[in-house]
Parts: structure tokens; sequence; C-alpha cells
């Protein structure tokens, strides 16, 4: 599990280059995955407020019998458009929204804390960022970044800030890998960190040309797609709640990908989106 290559960060943390993901795991089900996760070797866990399964996560971390400074967690602001997230009392609700989710997990800080998505049809979410300099500035998030950003927004808080983002976490697979954005993020020096990996387990897998490269290694499609981002320099995040595919998503490191295998995943991009389009998107 230490073979797990890590990425140094632009506060000079280390983030574990893979990790697990529980989008869409039940909280009642969360500390199972979890702690198959840690116990198949996983340091590196990602949950956010809005997956209701901080509390189930919480529980795997705590009976999954590693220390906790051996790991790394991520939750995520849910910055709802439900409540006023301009002037000071904006930046109350989040320090209001953190501690509710460091509750939740059990922990007295977490690694990373994102904001979940920018919205900019709302305008700034500079108050929001303020109170996330706070909570780096205070050690309870030992790190701050950001989701679903673009590079309009990233711009707007770089003027704001001298706090640049650590990472942003996006969605970013073969069928849409992001090699703009990544341009961006490496001259900014923010880490790229990929959502949906796989794909969401999908059309992705099946791909004759991703198939092929597979049995070429004896290994399965997923591998070679966490095989694929780990040599790009991006961190995954993968999810599942099947045991067995906890462990072979992260039996990922005794093969390596030649220039012929990335070319031909490289085939594999459409431009197309699974999730949505984080500029136009809102979800109220
Ligand atoms: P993934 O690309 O990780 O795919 C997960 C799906 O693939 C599940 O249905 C899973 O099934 C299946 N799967 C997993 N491993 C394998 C395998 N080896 N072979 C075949 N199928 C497999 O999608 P997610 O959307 O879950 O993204 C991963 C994580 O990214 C999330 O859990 C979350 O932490 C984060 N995320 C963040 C977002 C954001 O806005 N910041 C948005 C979306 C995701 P099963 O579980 O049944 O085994």
């Amino acid at each position: 599990m230490s073979t797990i290559p890590s990425i140094t960060l632009n506060n000079g943390t280390r983030i574990p280059q893979l990790g697990f993901g529980v989008w869409q795991v039940e909280d009642d089900a969360a500390e199972a995955a979890v702690r198959t996760a840690i116990e198949a070797g996983y340091r590196s866990i990602d949950t956010a407020a809005i997956y209701e399964n901080e509390t189930g996560t919480g529980r795997g971390i705590a009976t999954a019998g590693v220390p906790r400074e051996e790991l790394y967690i991520t939750t995520k602001l849910w910055n709802s458009g439900t409540k006023d997230w301009s002037g000071p009392q904006g930046q109350d609700a989040v320090l209001r929204e953190f501690d509710a989710s460091l509750a939740k997990l059990g922990l007295d800080y977490v690694d990373l804390y994102l904001i979940h998505w920018p919205r900019p049809m709302h305008g700034s979410f500079g108050n929001i960022w303020s109170a996330f300099e706070k909570l780096a500035a205070d050690g309870r998030a030992r790190a701050v970044g950001v989701s679903n950003f673009g590079p309009a927004q990233l711009d707007a808080l770089r003027e704001q800030s001298g706090l640049v983002p650590v990472l942003n976490q996006v969605e970013l697979h073969p069928y849409f890998p992001q090699d703009e954005l990544r341009a961006y993020h490496a001259e900014h020096g923010i880490a790229t960190e990929a959502w949906s990996p796989l794909g969401q387990g999908k059309t992705l897998l099946g791909e004759p040309a991703l198939v092929q490269v597979a049995e070429k290694h004896g290994r399965t499609p997923a591998q070679v797609v966490l095989r694929w981002h780990l040599q790009r320099g991006v961190i995954a995040i993968p999810k599942s709640v099947t045991p067995s595919r906890i462990r072979e998503n992260i039996d990922v490191l005794g093969f390596e990908l030649d220039e012929a295998d990335l070319s031909a995943l490289a085939g594999l991009a459409t431009g197309e989106r699974i999730g949505p389009d984080p500029q136009g998107f809102d979800w109220n």
C-alpha cells in the first residue's frame, strides 16, 4: 500500500494518487465499503456532504484499524443555493457546514476540503474561499481545493487570494481526457484529480481498443484505465461497493502502458461528458 505513488501539492502536503470514492454509496453500506477499501490498501477516501454518507464513511475509517495519520480524507462543501453565501454570514455558514462534516466523520481534521461546484451563474464564491483560507490557517483542513472549476473561476480565485487551490477535482476519463484544463493546472501549480475515472463503469470498460490493451497486459480494462490516470500524473478516485472490484482497482502497480497503449487510449476521446457541464450547471 505504501507503494501507491503520491503527488506533492502546492502547499507541500502529499496525496495518494489512487483513492476510493463513495458517491452513491448508501450511508449504511459506506462503513463496510470503506473498511474493505482500507483493508485492501487504499489510504485515501473521497466523500462529500451531499453524498449523505459521511457518518458511515467515518465508521469505516474508525473500524479499519489504521492510524488516522496514515489516512487521507477528503470531503466537500455543498454550497447549496438555498443558503446565502455572501458576506460575513456566508463565511460563518461555511464554517458550520465544515463542523457538521467533521462531526459526522468523527474526525478533528480533514486532509482536503473542496468547494463542490462553482455555480458561476450565482457570481462570486469569494466569501466561501475566505472561510476556506481560515480553515487552512487553523489546520483543520490540511489542504483546500475546488471541484468542477474552469479556468475562469480559477483565475478569479487567483486574483482574490494568495491561496491557490491544491487541486481541482473534475470529470476525467479516456472519453473526456481534459487535456486543456490539465495544461492550465500544470501552469498554475494545481493538481488534477479525476472523478468518474472509470467512466462510471459503463460503455468505456467494454471499448474494444481498451479490451485489447487489457488482454495484452493480462489485466482488466478498469486496471488499464487506472494505470492510464497514474501515468498521466492524475489522481484517481474509483468507486465500487463490490469487494473484488475494490481490490482489483488498487492492483495497478505491476505493469506499465507503452506508447502504443497510450495512443490506443487517446483514440477513445470523444469530448463528451457523462456528467453535467459545470459552467452551466446548477442544482436548484
Ligand atoms: P467511477 O468511474 O469510479 O465508476 C464507478 C462505477 O463503476 C460503479 O458503478 C462501480 O460498480 C463500477 N466499477 C468499479 N470498479 C469496476 C471494475 N473494476 N469493473 C467494472 N465496473 C467497476 O464513477 P464515480 O462517478 O463513482 O466516480 C468516482 C468518485 O468520484 C465518486 O465516488 C466520488 O467520490 C467522486 N465524484 C465526484 C464528483 C464531483 O462533482 N466532485 C462527481 C462524481 C464523482 P459497483 O460499485 O457496483 O462495483
